[in-house]
C-alpha cells in the first residue's frame, strides 16, 4: 500500500480524496485480516501516516471499560506493546476522558487543557506532546474502544482531522465489534468442541466409577477449580461418587449428606438450578470441615445439578479456595459441561445396569456350560458349586440334595470355612432354613440369620463358621425340588437382588445337570453291568449294527472263533456262519424291532476253516440310544454230540433189545397158557413177569418211534379202529398197578364213539403213557378219571388225576424230550414220554396239552381228528 503522509500544503480536493483513499486502505484491511491486534495495529499505522502524529494508539475495551487489545506507536512507528503499556496508556491519556463522556476530543495545547492534565500526576511537562485528538469508538451503542493521536506541535489538527478520525474510528469499530464477534464465535466453537471432545473421552467409559472421575479431570480444561466433586442422589441421600483436588479423593468416597439438610447441594437438587456462591464459608449450608475434610478452604463455589431424562440425578460442584473465583460465565460453562457429563452418566448408569444383566447372561451362561461339560455327578457338583461361589462372591455355599426316602436333605457338597464337615450331614425334613426353602418351593434371603427363627444353628456350632446373611434357592426337576443350593455371606455385605436372580438362575440350571449327571450314572453301571455280561458271558457274543458289520466281540467269540478282537471288526456277522435255513434269515433280521429275538442253526467257521455247530439268537438291542444286534453263538457240538451217542445207543438198545424182548414176552404167554390156570400163584407171578416184559417193550417202542417221528420219518401203521375198545385195553393193562397204589380209577366213554383211522398201537401207548403218568404223579388212594367224547369233528381223550400237579411254567416243557420236573419227593422218569405222547398225536393232526392246578391235579388232553 502506498498512501503519503498528508502536510498543512495539501489543498482541500487533494485531501478529501486522499481521505477517500485511506477509508477505503482502511476498509481493505479490515475485510482481508481478522487478527484484531494486526487489524489494530494497521489502521493506526494508516492513520497517523495519513493525520500525522508522532505517537497514537487504539485502546479496545471490554464490557467493564477494561483494555483488552490495542495498538501503540510512538516515533512514528507502530511497536509490540505488553497489556500493561496498553492499561498505562488508557488511564494516562485522554482517552479515558473521552470514553468516559463518550465524546471526542480535540487539544489543541496540552500544556492549558484540563483533559490532558487530568489524570496526569507528572509534574514534568511532555514535550513530545502539544496536541492532540481522540475519538471514541462506539459500536451498538457501547464504547467499544479509543483512538488517540498526539504531535509535538501545538494546534496540529483541526476539525476536519476529527471528522477523518471520527469516520475511521467509524470503520475501527466494525472491525472491533467483528474481531470480537468472530473471537466470541471462536470461542464457542472451542468449547463447544472441547465439550464434544469431553464428552468422547467420558463416553469411551462405561464404568460409573471411572466416568465420574473422567468427568471430574475433563471439568479442569474448561474451568479452573482447586476441587470438585459429583454427589449422586440414591436413597434418600446425597452420596459422593466421585471428588478431586482434596487432600484425600479416595477417602471421601461414598460420604453421604442426608437429603433434608438445607445443604447448598440439596438446594441446586431442590431448583434444579445452578447456583454461584461467591464465599460459602459464609453460607449456613456449607457443609462443615468434619463432614468433608478441607472443606474449610474453599470459598467459591459452583453447583450445578447432573439432570438426567429430566430428572435431577446429582450434583456437580466446584470449588475454589479464592473467594468470588466464578462469575455468570463460569456457572455457564459448567452448568453446559455438567448436560454433558450428566448424558455420560446416564449412558454409564444404563450399561451399568445393562452389564449387570449381561453379567448375570454370561454367569448364567458359563455356569450352563461350566456344568454340561462334564456329567459326572460329583464333577458336576463341584462345577455348580464353584461358580455359585464365583458369582455371587460369598464366603461360602452348599448344596444339599433331597432324600427320597426321609425327605430330608443331605449335604453332597460345600466350600468356605469348615465345608468338609458339612458334607454327609443331614437336616430334617423342614428343619432350618435349606429346609423351609424344599418344603415350600421358594427361594429365601435373610440378611441377617439371627432374626430368622428357622436358621437351624447346627452346623455353625458345628464348624465354628458364622453365617451372617444367608441366599438359599430350590433345585427342581420338572415340578419337584430335589435338593438346594445356598450361598452364604456376600462379600458385599449384603445380597444384591440381581445377585440373587443368579442364585435361582443357577439352581434351575442344577436341577437338570444333576438329573442329567444321575441319569448317566445310571445308564453308566447299567453299561458296565452290560459289558460285564458280555464279557463274562460263556456264549461268544458278536455286536454288529444293523447291517450285520461287527462292532464288537467279547472274549469268549475271540476264543471260539479264532480271530483276534480288531480282525472281527467291520466284517459282517454272516460271512462267519452259516445259517441252516438262509432264505428268510436276511429278511426276519431286516424285521426284528427293538428288543425282539429271532434264533436259528447253523455252522460257524473256525479261522482255522473248521465248521462249528452254533445255535444263534439274534436280539436287537439298544446302546446308548442306537441300536445293534447282538448275536449270541451258542456253541452246540456238544450237544449234538450228545444227542449223536443217545441216538446210537437208542437204537443199539433198541434193536438188541426188542428182538429178545419179543421172545420173552410171547414165550411167557404162551407158559402162562400152559400152565394150571388154578395156580394163583403161578398165574400172578407169570402176570407180573408178562406186564413188565409189555411196559420195557413198550418204551422199546416209543424210544424207536420218538427218534423215527422226530426225524420226521413215516411210522404210522394206520387201520380203522374203535377208540373204546382201545381204551378199555389200555385201562385193563395199567389196572393192576393202579390198585396196587389204592388209586380209585374211573372212566367215562361216549357211547356214540366212532371208529378212526389210527395206528392203533400207538394211540394205545399215547393212552397208557398218560395214564401210568397219573398213577405214578399222584399219591397213593388218589382218584384217575378217563373219559372220552365224541366232539363232532374229533375225538378228544382225558385223563384227570388228583396228584401234585404241574407248575405253569412247566407245562410247556413237559412236552419236550428229556424234560423232567427236578423236585424233591418227585417221582423219577427218563423224560420221554410226553415227548412221545406230543409226537404220536401230533403225527395224527391231533393237539395234546395239559391243564393243572398245583397240588390238586392235572388233567392231559389230547384230540383225534375223526
Ligand atoms: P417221566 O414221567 O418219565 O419223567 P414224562 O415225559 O412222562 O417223563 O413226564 C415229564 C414230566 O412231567 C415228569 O417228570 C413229571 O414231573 C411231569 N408229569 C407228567 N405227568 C404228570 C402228572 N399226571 N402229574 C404231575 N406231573 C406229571
Amino acid at each position: 500500500m502506498t498512501t503519503k503522509p498528508l502536510t498543512r500544503t495539501t489543498p482541500p480536493a487533494e485531501r478529501d480524496r486522499t481521505s477517500l483513499e485511506l477509508l477505503y486502505a482502511i476498509s481493505r484491511e479490515l475485510t482481508s485480516k481478522l487478527d484484531l491486534r494486526e487489524i489494530l495495529q494497521r489502521i493506526l499505522q494508516l492513520t497517523m501516516e495519513h493525520v500525522g502524529a508522532a505517537t497514537g494508539s487504539i485502546l479496545v475495551l471490554d464490557e467493564q471499560e477494561q483494555v483488552i487489545e490495542g495498538a501503540l506507536a510512538y516515533g512514528g512507528e507502530v511497536h509490540d506493546h505488553t497489556a500493561e503499556q496498553l492499561a498505562d496508556t488508557f488511564e494516562r491519556g485522554l482517552a479515558g476522558w473521552v470514553v468516559a463522556n463518550r465524546r471526542s476530543a480535540l487539544v489543541q495545547n496540552t500544556r492549558d487543557d484540563p483533559r490532558w492534565l487530568r489524570r496526569s500526576n507528572r509534574m514534568e511537562p511532555d514535550e513530545e506532546s502539544r496536541s492532540a485528538i481522540s475519538v471514541p469508538l462506539v459500536a451498538r451503542d457501547r464504547v467499544v474502544g479509543v483512538l488517540t493521536l498526539v504531535h509535538p506541535e501545538p494546534g496540529r489538527y483541526t476539525h476536519d482531522d476529527l471528522v477523518l478520525l471520527k469516520a475511521i474510528a467509524d470503520q475501527a469499530s466494525f472491525a472491533v465489534e467483528n474481531a470480537r464477534l468472530f473471537a466470541a464465535e471462536q470461542e464457542r466453537r472451542k468449547f463447544a468442541s472441547t465439550l464434544q471432545e469431553i464428552a468422547r473421552t467420558i463416553s469411551s467409559t462405561l464404568e460409573p466409577s471411572l466416568v465420574f472421575s473422567q468427568v471430574l479431570s475433563q471439568l479442569r480444561r474448561l474451568v479452573d477449580y482447586d476441587s470438585a466433586s459429583i454427589f449422586l442422589q440414591e436413597d434418600g441421600q446425597l452420596r459422593l461418587v466421585a471428588a478431586r483436588g482434596f487432600e484425600d479423593d479416595e477417602a471421601l468416597t461414598d460420604l453421604t449428606i442426608p437429603l433434608d439438610s438445607d445443604a447448598l447441594g440439596n438446594s441446586v437438587l431442590e431448583t434444579g438450578r445452578p447456583l454461584v456462591v461467591e464465599d460459602v464459608q459464609r453460607e449456613q449450608g456449607w457443609i462443615k470441615g468434619t463432614d468433608l475434610p478441607s472443606s474449610e478452604n474453599i470459598h467459591g463455589w459452583i453447583g450445578v445439578p447432573l439432570v438426567v431424562r429430566e430428572r435431577v440425578v446429582g450434583v456437580l460442584n466446584v470449588d475454589s479456595h479464592q473467594i468470588g473465583a466464578y462469575g455468570p460465565a463460569d456457572v455457564e460453562v459448567v452448568a453446559a459441561f455438567a448436560d454433558q457429563a450428566a448424558t455420560a452418566v446416564s449412558n454409564a448408569q444404563l450399561y451399568a445396569e445393562g452389564q449387570r444383566k449381561l453379567d448375570a447372561m454370561v454367569s448364567l451362561a458359563e455356569t450352563a456350560r461350566e456344568v454340561s461339560a462334564t456329567l459326572e455327578l460329583e464333577e458336576v457338583l463341584e462345577r455348580i458349586l464353584s461358580q455359585t461361589m464365583r458369582t455371587m462372591d460369598v464366603e461360602a455355599a452348599s448344596l444339599a440334595l433331597v432324600n427320597e426316602a426321609s425327605g430330608g436333605l443331605e449335604f453332597k457338597i460345600a466350600k468356605g470355612e469348615g465345608a468338609s464337615k458339612i458334607v454327609g450331614r443331614r437336616l430334617k425334613k423342614g428343619e432350618g432354613i435349606a429346609g423351609w426353602v424344599a418344603e415350600h418351593d421358594e427361594h429365601l434371603v435373610v440378611p441377617d440369620v439371627r432374626k430368622d427363627e428357622r436358621f437351624y444353628p447346627g452346623l455353625d456350632e458345628l464348624t465354628g463358621f458364622e453365617t451372617r446373611a444367608l441366599a438359599c434357592a430350590p433345585i427342581r426337576l420338572q415340578s419337584r425340588v430335589i435338593g438346594v443350593l445356598e450361598a452364604v455371606n456376600p462379600k458385599g455385605g449384603e445380597f444384591k437382588p440381581e445377585i440373587v436372580e443368579l442364585l435361582t438362575g443357577i439352581a434351575g440350571l442344577a436341577g437338570t445337570a444333576i438329573a442329567h449327571a444321575q441319569l448317566f450314572a445310571d445308564t453308566k453301571a447299567a453299561r458296565q453291568r452290560y459289558a460285564g455280561l458280555f464279557d463274562d458271558s460263556f456264549d461268544p457274543i458278536l455286536i454288529t449294527d444293523l447291517r450285520g458289520k461287527i462292532t464288537d466281540a467279547n472274549q469268549r467269540a475271540v476264543a471260539f472263533l479264532g480271530y483276534q478282537h480288531h480282525e472281527f471288526l467291520g466284517k459282517g456277522a454272516l460271512s462267519l456262519h452259516v445259517p441252516d435255513e438262509v432264505e428268510t434269515l436276511h429278511a426276519d433280521l431286516g424285521q426284528l424291532g427293538p428288543g425282539q429275538a429271532l434264533s436259528y442253526r447253523g455252522r460257524a467257521t473256525h479261522h482255522e476253516g473248521y465248521p462249528l455247530p452254533v445255535e444263534v439268537h439274534v436280539k436287537r438291542i439298544d446302546i446308548e440310544r442306537k441300536p445293534y444286534l447282538q448275536w449270541i453263538l451258542s456253541d452246540i457240538s456238544e450237544r449234538l454230540e450228545l444227542d449223536e451217542l443217545r441216538q446210537d445207543l437208542t437204537s443199539m438198545i433198541f434193536h438188541d433189545l426188542r428182538s429178545p424182548l419179543g421172545n420173552v414176552i410171547s414165550s411167557l404167554e404162551v407158559l402162562k397158557a400152559s400152565l394150571h390156570q388154578e395156580d394163583e400163584t403161578v398165574q400172578s407171578v407169570l402176570s407180573i413177569a408178562l406186564r413188565s416184559s409189555r411196559r420195557l417193550s413198550r418204551l422199546v417202542e416209543s424210544l424207536l418211534d420218538l427218534g423215527q417221528l422226530e426225524a420226521g420219518k413215516a411210522v404210522l401203521h394206520k387201520s380203522e379202529g374203535s377208540v373204546g375198545a382201545l381204551i378199555t385195553d389200555a385201562v385193563e393193562e395199567v389196572l393192576p398197578v393202579a390198585e396196587a397204589k389204592g388209586h380209585l380209577l374211573k372212566f367215562h366213554l361216549d357211547p356214540d364213539l366212532p371208529d378212526i383211522e389210527m395206528d392203533l398201537e400207538m394211540i394205545r401207548r399215547v393212552v397208557i403213557n398218560l395214564l401210568e403218568n397219573a398213577i405214578k404223579y399222584t399219591p397213593a388212594a388218589g382218584s384217575i378219571q378217563l373219559s372220552v367224547e365224541n366232539k363232532g369233528d374229533r375225538v378228544q381223550v382225558s385223563v384227570r388225576d388228583s396228584g401234585m400237579g404241574i407248575a405253569e411254567t412247566d407245562r410247556q416243557r413237559i412236552f419236550e424230550k428229556f424234560a423232567r420236573i427236578q423236585q424233591d419227593g418227585r417221582p423219577k422218569g427218563l423224560g420221554l414220554g410226553l415227548a412221545f405222547c406230543r409226537l404220536a398225536v401230533e403225527a395224527h393232526d391231533g393237539t395234546i396239552w395239559v391243564e393243572s392246578a398245583e397240588g390238586k391235579g392235572s388233567t392231559f388232553t389230547f384230540t383225534l381228528p375223526i
